[in-house]
């Protein structure tokens, strides 16, 4: 354990770490401050290097779904960690995990394993493009995912945080491959395909926005949002690409498959079937891991029987697949009841707080996933997300760290709960709520 104080971590973090950190929203530079340097967790509960204890509305942004150093997880990894901890050859726990993902993902025909989401977005856009002989990518303002070259243009997270428009370093030609379209804009999309159809290898989208804050995806004439992509995606011979890495298996049993799939409804054209999803956090159970996965027909394009080339050294690591194992072995119905139950009550708690102290604020959920933006009125994109009171926010959060919760410090990221947020573990929340709301409301 160290003795060294989050402060002292973080002024030698800044000399050997680009601004302290390894990835940019934990730096805290938009909400200002010291971020707490995290030693141990447990449950639901965060402690930092200076002795104090927070409650975790982060969740590793996402993997931590059965809360921290679950038992059976922890015991899952030490047992595989005591049989090697990586092999560079088939093992079986690769089998198991990609069997588990496509029994619960009907689209899912086959799954390859990869270390991150972003490897996840990267390796699905080359089987996309080598797929359809095309180029063109089609992405949505405020979506992210993760910081692949061509998907950074408008994307939401830090990206966001920071209200950065792309980023320095990625190719103009690149940028030229990749169309943002405002989300949820059906007549945009329409107009795109009809002007340049030819050229578009695939849509990628999240399942349900979470990056710039949790936008549901919005109906139109009986039709989701991502059922007109995948309708207009298809007549147009391109690809739909699903990305699940935040909402799988979190949002719902089946992601947000689950929330939005099929209508089940007798001679409806059901098919919001998305070509490839990509996957990351929950199940990797907290060690690096995404996937992608999809038609049999496409994943077989990949390298050795087909000519796309993706590889990676550390892919389909045993300790990686036992956590992802056992933390879906606790992820059964009554797992996502507790979720659920978790969600809701938190999302009423918020509201009243915000509500007693005359706050504006619209609270939006996909499934059990859900987020807190500080505007009035509901968010259908990332223009309206942006239009929020920041600071608003900002002081909300910091309130909130200082009696105690740990909540994700941007106004434009999700808030994640475990199944190890308990009553009692709500009622800390419940308590530290009234005076964080009215330190929002002190302008
Ligand atoms: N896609 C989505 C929807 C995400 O939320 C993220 C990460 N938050 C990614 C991709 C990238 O995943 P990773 O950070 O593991 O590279």
């Amino acid at each position: 354990m160290t003795s060294a104080s989050s402060a002292d971590l973080f002024t030698r973090a800044q000399k050997v770490i680009p601004s302290g950190v390894n990835s940019p929203v934990r730096a805290f530079g938009s909400v200002g401050g010291t971020p707490p340097f995290l030693t141990s967790a447990k449950g639901a509960l965060l402690q930092d290097a200076d002795g104090r204890e927070y409650v975790d509305l982060v969740g590793s942004w996402g993997p931590m779904i059965l809360g921290h150093a679950h038992e059976g997880v922890v015991e899952a990894v030490r047992e595989a960690a005591g049989r090697g901890l990586s092999f560079g050859a088939p093992q079986p726990g690769e089998v198991t995990l990609a069997e588990e993902v496509i029994s619960r993902i009907a689209p899912v025909e086959q799954l390859r394993l990869v270390n991150s989401g972003t490897e996840a977005t990267m390796s699905a856009l080359r089987v996309a493009r080598a797929a359809t002989s095309r180029d063109v990518i089609v992405k949505f303002a405020g979506c992210y995912h993760g910081h692949v070259d061509a998907l950074l243009a408008e994307a939401g997270s830090g990206v966001a945080t920071f209200a950065m428009p792309g980023s320095a370093g990625v190719t103009a030609s690149t940028a030229r491959d990749t169309v943002v379209l405002p989300y949820g804009d059906r007549e945009a999309v329409t107009a795109l395909f009809a002007e340049r159809g030819s050229e578009i290898a695939a849509i990628i989208t999240e399942a349900a926005p979470a990056n710039m804050g949790v936008v549901t995806p919005p109906e139109a004439d009986g039709i989701g949002f991502n059922r007109f992509l995948s309708q207009t995606a298809h007549a147009n011979g391109a690809l739909l690409i699903s990305d699940e890495v935040l909402t799988g298996f979190r949002a719902s049993r089946e992601g947000y498959y689950g929330v939005d799939g099929p209508t089940g409804v007798a001679g409806a054209d059901d098919a919001w079937a998305p070509d490839l999803m990509t996957f990351g956090k929950v199940i990797g159970g907290g060690l690096p891991v995404g996937a992608f996965g999809g038609r049999k027909d496409l994943m077989g394009l990949l390298a050795p029987a087909g000519p796309v080339y993706q590889a990676g050294t550390l892919s389909g690591n045993p300790l990686a697949t036992a956590a992802g194992l056992a933390t879906f072995a606790g992820l059964d119905e009554a797992a996502y009841e507790t979720l659920g139950a978790a969600s809701s009550t938190l999302q009423q708690l918020v509201a009243d707080a915000l509500t007693t102290a005359g706050v504006p604020h619209v609270i939006q959920s996909a499934g059990t996933l859900f987020s807190v933006f500080f505007r009035e009125d509901p968010v259908t994109g990332y223009a309206d997300a942006k239009a929020q009171d920041t600071a608003a926010f900002t002081r909300f959060f910091h309130a909130m760290l200082e009696a105690g919760v740990y909540l994700p410090p941007s106004a434009f990221e999700a808030w994640f709960v475990s199944t190890a947020h308990t009553p009692e573990v709500l009622d800390r929340i419940a308590a530290a709520l009234p005076g964080a709301a009215k330190a929002a409301a002190s302008a």
